[in-house]
């Protein structure tokens, strides 16, 4: 089997030990499946993105011994094929440009809210944009049971989310301009001709928009596994936000065993006192034995 897989980090600053235990089951998967394994840095959020964080993190992964098999992908790099992906989308009639301000959108969904029903976008400009000027570009999602995506998930079991209920006509390109992360990260994973998906369990609410998305574009739908995300002592995401501190780069080993706990891998006594080849295959093993990753 073609085996392709990726680490998708987004530099808004340096790796935490939530992001390290995406990187690691990300990289475990590959090497399990004896693939590829590659790295995309998502760095098209100007205001979020940090300099030097992207370089900061490869960095981080190379000492942690987790090496890219073809050199990053950036999506600043990327903009041109975005435009493409639009236009295609565009003269197959899947988008329309929106109008409305958050304010607007906010205040629609106040009082859907309010009568209970649904709180995704409504729909406003789907015919038009009475009168007001372009902001956005929207995905149109269907009506009916062809909004309903259902998928398998390799470590969650199976998914579905009704696009038309509970997310709407999504958002492509945002007012600001930006390229939004639901477009970046379908095409940029298909270019790369990836074949399974593993990361953080935070962004499993987005799946159903990528996959509607890759069905629009016409591109295959990759393997998906989300991984249990990491909190905090709050409950809270792991995040730079949340009080995430950098990860300590001279003692890998510690980290990389935390993480392996975090994923619910038994390693081997000692496993932790190896050197960084003795753990990833000792981690290899146990995870091809936990996922049922057999080659
Ligand atoms: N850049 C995203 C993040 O750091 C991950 C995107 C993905 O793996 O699809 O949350």
């Amino acid at each position: 089997m073609i085996y392709r897989g990726r680490f998708a980090p987004s530099p808004t600053g340096p790796l935490h030990f939530g992001s390290l235990v995406s990187a690691l089951a990300s990289w475990l998967d590959a090497r399990a499946h004896r693939g590829v394994w590659l790295v995309r840095i998502e760095d098209i959020d100007g205001p979020r993105t940090v300099p030097g964080a992207a370089e900061d993190i490869l960095a981080t992964l190379e000492g942690f011994g987790m090496r890219a098999d073809e050199p990053p992908v950036w999506q600043s790099r990327r903009l041109a094929r975005y435009e493409q992906a639009l236009e295609q989308l565009e003269s197959a009639g899947a988008i329309y440009p929106c109008g409305c301000t958050r304010k607007e959108i906010a205040d629609s969904l106040l009082h859907a809210h309010a009568r209970n029903t649904t709180l995704a976008y409504p729909g406003t400009c789907r015919d038009g944009l009475h009168g007001k000027p372009a902001r956005a570009w929207r995905l149109r999602v269907p009506d009916g049971d062809a909004a309903v995506i259902t998928f398998e998930d390799r470590w969650q079991g199976t998914q579905t989310q009704n696009l038309a209920t509970e997310v709407g006509d999504f958002v492509l390109e945002r007012a600001d301009g930006q390229w939004a992360y639901q477009l970046a990260v379908v095409v940029d994973d298909a270019d790369a001709g990836i074949t399974h998906i593993v990361r953080g369990a935070d962004l499993m609410d987005s799946t159903a928009r990528q996959i509607y998305l890759q069905r629009r574009l016409g591109v295959p739908t990759p393997e998906y596994l989300h991984v249990p995300v990491v909190t905090n002592e709050q409950g809270d995401k792991l995040s730079k936000q949340t009080g995430a501190t950098a990860l300590d780069t001279d003692r890998p080993l510690e980290a990389l065993s935390a993480a392996t706990r975090h994923l619910g891998l038994d390693l081997p006594p000692g496993t932790a006192q190896k050197t960084l080849e003795g753990f990833y295959a000792a981690a290899t093993a146990a995870w091809a034995a936990r996922m049922g990753v057999r080659v």
